[in-house]
């Protein structure tokens, strides 16, 4: 596995107060260690591929995030700092805005994985459906490109629907199992559509 810290080194130590209190807002490593680090080494570092802890997950921060707002705390400080990236044992220095650019595609790739997790697990469905529990009548895929849900299936009642009508769902709430055979028969860009819960499902290419 690939190792990737990011480091900042202060180059105007002599104010350590400042600077050790900027740092001990986000890590709770005593004191004596901060300003050690802070004199003789890096100030503060991140590893680059630790994604957080579910409470980082909750607060949406995680330590690439607060390794951002403690560069932000220690400028205002008036710290003087340098960067430093280390991949896999090798240390090169580096500029703020290569750090703000690796925290960009960093945070993209982690707020697609979050989107495919989503992908996975949930449907959409209408309110009719969730809240007035009419029956299932209408299922299909969403196959505009421009939806981020496409090929995400929709559990309709059967109505025409404005787009706020129709919401998220977990899949355990649709009962999504018990519409895998059709969903395996349907291809991309049809629908599959019954008059009621005891018809036999009709396949047909949606029309938009
Ligand atoms: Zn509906």
């Amino acid at each position: 596995m690939n190792t990737h810290w990011i480091h900042v080194k202060i180059t105007n130590a002599e104010n350590t107060i400042k600077y050790i209190s900027a740092i001990r807002k986000y890590d709770t490593t005593p004191i004596s260690i901060i300003k050690n680090r802070i004199l003789t080494g890096f100030a503060y570092s991140v590893d680059w591929q630790d994604d957080g802890d579910f409470i980082d997950y909750m607060n949406e921060t995680n330590p690439r995030q607060i390794f951002r707002m403690v560069v932000d705390d220690l400028i205002s400080s008036g710290a003087n700092l340098e960067f430093y990236e280390e991949y896999n044992g090798n240390t090169t220095i580096v500029s703020l805005q290569f750090i703000d650019n690796l925290l960009q595609s960093a945070e993209g790739i982690q707020a697609e994985v979050e989107l495919d997790i989503e992908r996975e697990v949930s449907s959409l469905s209408c309110y009719h459906v969730m809240e007035e529990n009419h029956e299932i009548l209408h299922i299909s895929q969403i196959d505009n490109e421009d939806n981020i849900w496409v090929g995400m299936f929709q559990f309709l009642c059967g109505n025409n629907h404005d787009s706020g009508e129709i919401t998220l769902v977990d899949n355990e709430e649709i009962g999504y199992e018990n519409f895998i055979s059709i969903i395996d028969e349907l291809p991309f860009g049809h629908q599959a559509e019954r008059e009621d819960e005891k018809s036999e499902w009709i396949i047909s290419p949606k029309l938009d």
